[in-house]
């Protein structure tokens, strides 16, 4: 059997050995911490249970592909439910919107109770699918570095489409043209930050990512977002997958002269030999620390990185009626709050809060009569801030924002806390600066400014995971890990 090497855990890693073991191969994975997962982690405290990193989940098909694959149902390993409601906003002038995953319920509030339309969510949506429409094959599903890719009829389609997906004015603008009521534009604004980016410097094409929650759905995995994570490694475990933790690969060993090809790597001065390799590690990494003797792709390395986060686990003594499963509560001053974060470097005095609240739906995650918080805003990557200071004055900021929105002192509920800030996220994940997503897409050209699935210098070494093509997030994730898979069926068959 030919043999294949995973490197990290994270869910990219998880889905590529997956993806391998079925094509045939033997397959293990070395991961540097004591558990899978990387970012998608969860947080046990004092009876309290935190899913510790994503926690909204789209596009669960995805998942589900790969235990299809396998050739196994996926309800037998773990089950979501499609969420009714996406998501409660507040805002500092005292409106409350509760956005209804039907989309005629939702538009019907935004009618009631503020100046903009039903119209207006319909044109903005329809916008949003044919953005989806025209790059989701270009961009999404096929290495954007191979040529064959562009000979799809479908590509070609596509490419001839480009007018259309918005890339040539920010999304904030693009949004100021949808919607007369500043607070809905601000609304749909906020996607820019499901990878990591400024709306305000973006291009439009990313209102992309509305379509696929209020398209596909809102999900929320019956036990939490952890349980994707054990799912799929029980279904490796049964492929024959072996794991080996607290594993942090050094090296990745290949065969030198005029067409390098991969031979293995290296763990605690050991050589496991391999025909192919998949890294999972951040590709800044991978090339400064793994790639000893390569030339690094100086020019992608460099972009900008994405956002990074400072959040609170909390738990709080208490019910609060008012939230649901997923709550914002916004800035007053949305651009003021990207300036800090962008051309600063550094976290505004009124941040928009995200809390997610999953005893919500899952009561076991919380002890009777309270509630697990977890509660996060968006920073600047990791460049050497006195994060201390910065954290000590976000959490009251934080702490006086929610109060006064709810009109309850929240802070006598909180009976226990724990913190993750970049500086945290990069030491337990991996991640360069502590960035959530890879790079930033804070322009037009981003979606080619991300690393391949393969390397052009390596033979048989191929690199998934949110740092690299298509993206941040756990739906392209995975992504990476179906675009290697068709990569190594040409390579291998
Ligand atoms: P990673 O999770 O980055 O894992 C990489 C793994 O490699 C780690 O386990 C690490 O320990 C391991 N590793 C590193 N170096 C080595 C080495 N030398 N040897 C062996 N192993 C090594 N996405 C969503 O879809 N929805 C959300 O709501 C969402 N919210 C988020 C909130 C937070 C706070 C964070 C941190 C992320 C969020 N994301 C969200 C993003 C999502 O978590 C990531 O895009 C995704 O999990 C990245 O997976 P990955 O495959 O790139 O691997």
């Amino acid at each position: 059997k030919p043999k294949a090497i995973v490197i990290g855990a994270g869910i990219a890693g998880i889905a590529s050995a997956i993806r391998l073991s079925v094509k045939g191969y033997e397959v293990d994975v070395f991961e540097a911490n004591s558990k899978p997962g990387g970012k998608l982690a969860e947080i046990k405290m004092n009876g309290f249970r935190f899913d510790a990193g994503p926690s909204l989940f789209t596009m669960p098909q995805y998942v589900d592909e790969l235990f299809k694959l396998a050739g196994k149902n996926p309800e037998g390993y773990f089950g979501y439910i499609k969420l009714k409601e996406i998501c409660r906003y507040f805002y500092e002038d005292g409106l409350r919107l509760n956005a209804s995953a039907d989309l005629d319920k939702f538009a019907k509030e935004i009618e009631e109770k503020t100046t903009s339309t039903a119209k207006e969510i319909e044109r903005y949506l329809g916008k949003s699918k044919t953005i989806y429409e025209v790059t989701h094959h270009v961009f999404l599903e096929r290495s954007l570095h191979k040529i064959k890719s562009y000979l799809h009829w479908d590509t070609l389609k596509s490419i001839f489409r480009f007018g259309q997906i918005d890339a040539f004015r920010t999304q904030a603008k693009a949004n100021r043209s949808f919607f007369k009521d500043d607070r809905i534009a601000q609304l749909f604004n906020r996607y820019a930050t499901y990878n990591g980016s400024d709306p305000y410097q973006a291009p439009a094409t990313l209102n992309i990512i509305p379509h696929f929650e209020y398209h596909y759905g809102a999900f929320l995995p019956k036990n939490g977002m952890y349980c994707i994570v054990t799912a799929l490694v029980k279904l490796a475990e049964e492929l024959g997958i072996r794991f080996h933790y607290n594993q942090k690969v050094e090296e990745i060993i290949y065969a030198n002269g005029p067409k390098p090809e991969v031979l293995g790597v290296k763990v605690n001065d050991k050589t496991y030999k391999a025909n192919v390799v998949v890294s999972n590690l951040d590709i800044w990494f991978t090339y400064k620390n793994l790639l000893k003797g390569i030339t690094q792709p100086k020019k992608l390395l460099d972009q900008e990185r994405s956002s990074s986060a400072l959040i609170f686990y909390w738990g709080m003594d208490g019910n609060y009626s008012d939230m649901g499963l997923h709550n914002i509560f916004f800035a007053e001053d949305y651009q003021k709050e990207f300036n800090a974060i962008w051309k600063d470097k550094t976290i505004s005095s009124d941040p928009t809060i995200y809390i997610n609240i999953s005893a919500k739906h899952i009561r076991e995650d919380a002890p009777a009569g309270s509630e697990n918080w977890f509660v996060m805003i968006n920073v600047p990557a990791n460049n050497g801030q006195n994060w201390d200071v910065l954290i000590k004055e976000a959490r009251a900021n934080i702490i006086k924002k929610i109060s006064r929105l709810l009109n309850r002192n929240i802070e006598k509920d909180i009976i226990c806390e724990q913190i993750l800030d970049p500086r945290s996220i990069e030491s337990k994940t991996g991640s360069y600066q502590g960035s959530l997503y890879g790079n930033s897409s804070n322009n037009q050209f981003s979606a080619f400014l991300r690393h391949s699935n393969f390397s052009s210098k390596v033979k048989n070494l191929y690199f998934c995971g949110g740092s690299v093509h298509p993206g941040g997030g756990i739906p392209l994730a995975l992504l990476s890990a179906k675009i290697i898979d068709d990569e190594i069926s040409s390579v291998v068959h």
